[in-house]
């Protein structure tokens, strides 16, 4: 057994329990020993039983003379023990809690918690917490000290964690080594890793949690901007023999600029030329482009790949889905199929598996749904596709260039597979993830970022509107007339496809989608439907449908033979439709900023103006403020800014679909040890070999970073 020993080889109550700890992110016995507890209870107080005073929350240790059950005036159900110690006899009571005669017997010693109370004239003890002990002299768990609190999931108490937690640390504390060079340790006064996994979990005093707390955040975030500088330093090492050329096709790529109908905005111009010096190199690109949904990153990855064209090597484009990437290949075929560019598209990585020897690779011109068959020595220049695209049958010749959409929604190992199809090829991600600067800098340090924080012209805000809740029929109502509209000046034809079109976005109910989130949207939508919405065209979009089911419903949507589309929060990334100009959020409170912004993004894709009605059933002043903020900002990034201010970066990060990885100790708004983990880290990383055990913990760590191995 080691501290990467799966939990589940601890024993039966940990295998049954496998489930319930993966929730809390909790697979290795390290992990159950580094899941921190969010705060502790102070039962510390322990108190002889003569002087109890009512009131006092406090701890007592005796002998259990009886226990019985009765039934109070009320007719409730009470169970009530008489505990001896040595300085006298008491009562103590709990409610409703039958199994405790099973679990507790007459001459048990028992350490109890809870709040003095008077009872029937007497004084009693109220229990909150009790703990069997072996004997008097055996350490408390439960009481008597400081109780950790951990965070929880259904069917798993802390009281379970707890002991849990104290029968792993007995075993496994000394596996935990000290891999901290001496002099950092001495400088920032940090307790040892031992001292502090175990004051962590059962601290003697509220101090010296702090001090616990402080040693592992600081591991955290060093080991995490260790590793991100240890990565690029190690990336600067690779050499590609795909250095790209770009004054012998000057003018190639000026003929390019001018095919397209709009001007580059000076965010993309800026980052086509960070992108260009990086791929001139014979150093691969490792860069991430960032910008909101809207703010032109395609034709950014567009003219990359077109460069790579030019220069004889093939580019992959890999998106999350198959949707965004029929829209990619559409797209980019259009951009540069005129140039003689060859763009192919690869889907369904089962039907790649079925398909023996062949490619399902869709070409240039064919409709969707009429993909056809072709052989895997066909040539392409630009291979779009989805996770298809890694699969082994899939082969280039000479890729010079990948790109990632979304890079989010995939894992290290599925961008390592996508590179090794190449020789050290150019790396291009891109996300629409509003990652403020100070986590970039934390987590992605070993990138290089290109920011578009510019959105082309003339792209029209979408006007966002808090609702106040005596407004919600009124909103109805005004959504009922924008559907009427047809938006076209008088005199011109009515076309079907210019109406207006709605999104309505329930919320998760959970974490993620679950099948009580999914219940709820369904609800929404019958009650919508049937009643308030009646005589227009609804549609239903969740997580639980199949992915052909999904597709029916979008199509049908953006063909404009749906009015309104009810969905869960898992709208797919990026889907641009043009007439969906109005996007009503239920519950906006349980939602961070980024996350709005993000959704609203899917609407204002066309000419038209378009809107965000933001509902809440919150009622505190706190929520509404920060709501109030998306009806005047409106980037990305400065939203994400903000959440990290006003919620905590907890509740930003480790929620829905953002995929960004969380930190477990450490907060990304301590600023301050962010600061001094990163000159630590620098320091220290030229000299890494000196520190054997250092550099074994940064190879091996696996953070959900972006690069590729
Ligand atoms: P995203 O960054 O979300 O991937 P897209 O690349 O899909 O954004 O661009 C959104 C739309 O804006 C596309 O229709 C694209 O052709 C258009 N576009 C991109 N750049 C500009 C620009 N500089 N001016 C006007 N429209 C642009
Ligand atoms: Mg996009």
């Amino acid at each position: 057994m080691s501290l990467k020993s799966s939990v589940k080889d601890l024993g039966i109550t940990y295998k049954i329990n496998a489930k319930k700890l993966e929730k809390l992110g909790v697979k290795t016995v390290e992990d159950l020993l580094l899941h921190i507890p969010f705060r502790y209870e102070n039962l510390s107080l322990v108190s002889l039983i003569t002087f109890l005073q009512p009131g006092e929350i406090i701890t007592i240790k005796g002998k259990v003379l009886s226990i019985k059950n009765i039934f109070s005036k009320s007719g409730k159900k009470m169970q009530i023990a008489l505990l001896e110690d040595s300085s006298g006899i008491t009562q103590c009571i709990w409610f409703n809690q039958m199994f405790i005669l099973r679990a507790i017997k007459q001459g048990d010693c028992l350490s109890l918690a809870g709040k003095v109370i008077v009872f029937q004239k007497k004084i009693a003890v109220l229990v909150s917490e009790y703990e069997i002990l072996q004997d008097s002299q055996t350490k408390t768990i439960h009481t008597g000290r400081l109780v950790p609190v951990y965070p929880e999931t259904r069917g798993m108490s802390s009281k379970w964690i707890r002991n849990r937690v104290k029968e792993i640390l007995e075993s496994h504390n000394n596996d935990f080594e000290e891999f901290l060079p001496e002099e950092i340790i001495k400088k920032q006064k940090l307790i040892s890793l031992k001292d502090a996994i175990k004051q962590i979990h059962f601290p003697d005093n509220l101090k010296i949690a702090e001090e616990a707390k402080k040693r592992l955040a600081f591991d955290e975030l060093f080991t995490v901007q260790l590793s991100a500088a240890y990565r690029k330093k190690e990336w600067k090492k690779k050499t590609t023999t795909y250095f790209l050329k770009i004054s012998p096709f000057k003018q190639q790529i000026q003929k390019f600029w001018d095919s397209l109908s709009f001007r580059l905005t000076n965010a993309q111009n800026k980052a086509v030329e960070e992108i260009f010096s990086d791929l001139a190199s014979h150093q691969p690109m490792n860069r991430l482009l960032e910008g909101d949904v809207g703010s032109g990153k395609t034709v950014v990855a567009t003219i990359a790949m077109y460069l790579a064209y030019l220069n004889g090597l093939q580019s992959a484009l890999m998106a999350p889905t198959e949707i965004l990437a029929n829209q990619h290949y559409e797209t980019i075929s259009n951009f540069l199929s005129p140039f003689g560019v060859k763009v192919g598209l690869v889907t369904g990585s089962k039907k790649l598996k079925a398909a023996n020897h062949e490619l399902r690779v869709m070409n240039q011109g064919e409709k969707h749904n009429s993909s056809f068959m072709i052989r895997d020595s066909e040539y392409f220049d630009i291979l779009v596709g989805t996770h298809a695209l890694i699969h082994e049958k899939v082969k280039f010749e000479k890729l010079g260039l990948a790109v990632i959409d979304e890079q989010q929604r995939f894992g290290v190992e599925q961008r390592t597979i996508l590179r090794n199809k190449g020789k050290n090829p150019h790396f291009l991600t891109m996300t629409a993830t509003p990652i403020p600067r100070t986590i970039f800098l934390t987590l992605y340090g070993d990138l290089d970022l290109s920011y578009l924080d510019e959105m082309p012209e003339g792209r029209k805000r979408v006007k966002t509107w808090l609702v106040p809740k005596t407004k919600r029929e009124a909103a109805y109502e005004w959504i009922k007339r924008r559907m009427e509209e047809k938006d076209l000046p008088a005199g011109k034809q009515v076309k079907n496809e210019s109406k207006n079109q709605v999104f309505i976005i329930c919320p998760f109910i959970e974490e993620s989608e679950s099948m009580q989130t999914v219940k709820a949207a369904i609800k929404e939508y019958e009650n919508l439907k049937n009643v308030i919405f009646k005589n227009y065209k609804l549609g239903l979009l969740h997580g639980k449908l199949r992915a052909c089911e999904k597709q029916e419903v979008l199509e049908n949507f953006r063909d404009g033979k749906l009015d309104m589309l009810v969905a869960t929060p898992v709208v797919e990334v990026g889907i641009d439709i043009k007439n969906a100009t109005i996007m009503l959020i239920e519950a906006a409170d349980r939602f961070g900023l980024a996350q709005l912004h993000q959704l609203r993004g899917r609407v204002g894709r066309g000419e038209k103006q378009s809107y965000c009605l933001l509902f809440t059933e919150s009622s505190s002043q706190k929520s509404i403020e920060r709501l109030r903020c998306l009806e005047t900002t409106h980037l990305g990034a400065e939203l994400a800014e903000l959440d990290l201010k006003l919620r905590g970066p907890g509740e930003v990060y480790g929620t829905i679909q953002h995929g960004l990885p969380s930190l477990k100790i450490a907060s990304f708004s301590d600023f301050e040890l962010i600061d001094e983990t990163k000159k630590e880290a620098k320091k220290i990383l030229p000299e890494l070999s000196k520190h054997p055990k250092l550099l074994e913990k940064i190879k091996s760590y696996k953070a959900e970073n972006i690069s590729p191995d």
